[in-house]
């Protein structure tokens, strides 16, 4: 049996590794923490669950069948999570009046006519300069920074139109499914049952355990973060480093709150914040009203952070506290007392998908790598779980065509 050896076990270590196991290889699966999953997770407490960072995947072929090859029992979101509001001045369905709306249509449907490459991104161009391009100045600011923003956890004007959007112009067939899924007792699920049919199929989980690349023979799977992924090639694969190194990392924290009422004002997905209000907030998500059996109690995440507001992290609890509940009045108009609260501070989690990473990100194509090294992560293909998966698979196909 061949022997593959992978580096951290994130969602994108875990299912690598399964992929990896499928194909007959022998993994050996290594992680510095105590436990598996990386950012997924999920906190119980006596009024309900809070997600630790990722709360769903997109619903794709892919992530559909791994829940189905895992056992696992989806759980799709309510029909009140269509709902989803706009900040501005206060949440909104929408949020151009009429005649920004005629103009953002003036400015997109004749491009969409001549065909969709004509809104194609230019290189080094962020979504900001892209956005005021075609979209116009408003549409920008209340529509495709927010939106941007609550999945890159970064301000439009440094993130990368061509990293974001690229993908969009190149995708071929639409994926049959729409939407998001989940587990029932949220992510903690699916990193057990990924972990369980490891196990079963006979990965070796070596836990608390950062190995030293020279000491590992065979292929190497890196699924690790970009900078630590820096700081394990850094005496073996000095250049690499170095490329992986220029990859800046931003740092988000996601809070849980439970009320002991719940707002029904906005009943939705949640609302996500322009930046130029001079909140902190990048958005809020109002759980109970996206997914069932989470209605315990009433509760909502809010997503804070980013590259320039790393420093939010380092305030203390209450801190947060205090500063969630003024915003929270100003953005919702609402003041329910808390029953309980889980705050998740992740210091250099994500990449920040900025002009830098649309850099360097071809310097890291498999071509260019040392032979027998492979990285796998959320700054290579994308930031979200199923192109996480997605990449899983295509990887092991590469690494069971050389190696197997
Ligand atoms: C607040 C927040 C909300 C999010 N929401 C969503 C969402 O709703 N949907 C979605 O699709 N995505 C979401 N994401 C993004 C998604 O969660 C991440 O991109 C994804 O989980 C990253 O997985 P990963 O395996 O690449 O990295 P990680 O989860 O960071 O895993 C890397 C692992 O490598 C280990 N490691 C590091 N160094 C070493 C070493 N030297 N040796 C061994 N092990 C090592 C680490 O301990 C870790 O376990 C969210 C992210 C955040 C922060």
């Amino acid at each position: 049996m061949k022997n593959v050896s992978v580096i951290g076990a994130g969602f994108a270590g875990l299912t690598v590794s399964l992929e990896l196991a499928q194909k007959g290889f022998q993994v050996d699966l290594y992680e510095s923490s105590s436990r598996v999953g990386g950012l997924l997770g999920t906190d119980y407490t006596e009024y309900g669950i809070a997600e630790r960072a990722a709360n769903a995947l997109i619903r794709t072929t892919k992530a559909n069948d791994l829940f189905a090859r895992l056992g696992l029992t989806p759980s799709f979101p309510l029909e009140s999570s269509k709902k989803r509001f706009l900040f501005r001045d206060h949440p909104r369905s929408w949020p151009l009046s009429f005649s920004e709306s005629l103009s953002l249509l003036a400015r997109v449907v004749p491009r969409l006519l001549l065909g969709k490459r004509h809104l194609r991104p230019r290189p080094q161009e962020t979504l900001e300069a892209w956005g005021k391009r075609l979209l116009g100045p408003k549409a920008t600011r209340f529509i495709l920074g927010p939106a941007m923003q609550g999945i890159y956890g970064n301000d439009i004007s440094g993130l990368s139109a061509s990293l974001i959007l690229g993908p969009l112009f190149r995708r071929k067939k639409k994926d049959k499914y729409r939407g998001l899924l989940t587990s029932r007792g949220g992510m903690q699920d699916l990193v057990d049952a990924l972990e369980k049919a490891l196990r079963d199929k006979g990965v070796r989980i070596h836990l608390n355990t950062a190995p030293d690349l020279a000491s590992l023979t065979g292929p190497v799977v890196i699924a690790t973060s970009a900078k630590a992924a820096s700081a394990l090639t850094l005496s073996k694969h000095p250049e690499l480093s170095q490329v992986l190194g220029k990859i800046r990392m931003s740092s988000l924290m996601s809070v849980t709150l439970f009320f002991n009422k719940a707002q029904t004002s906005y009943q939705g997905f949640g609302c996500l914040i322009p930046r130029g209000y001079n909140l902190k907030a990048l958005g809020v998500l109002m759980n109970s009203y996206i997914f069932k059996d989470r209605n315990k109690h009433y509760n909502e995440t809010w997503i804070m952070g980013g590259y320039e507001e790393s420093s939010l992290l380092d305030l203390p609890d209450r801190d947060v506290l205090k500063l969630i509940a003024e915003e929270r009045f100003k953005i919702l108009g609402h003041k329910e007392s808390l029953l309980d609260y889980r705050i998740n501070r992740w210091k250099d989690a994500l990449p920040y998908y900025d002009l830098q990473l649309e850099e360097v990100s071809s310097l890291l194509m498999s071509q260019n790598l040392p032979s027998g090294v492979y990285l796998h992560g959320n700054y290579l293909s994308g930031i979200g779980l199923s192109k996480i998966l997605e990449r899983s698979e295509v990887l092991a196909e590469q690494i069971a065509g050389t190696h197997g």
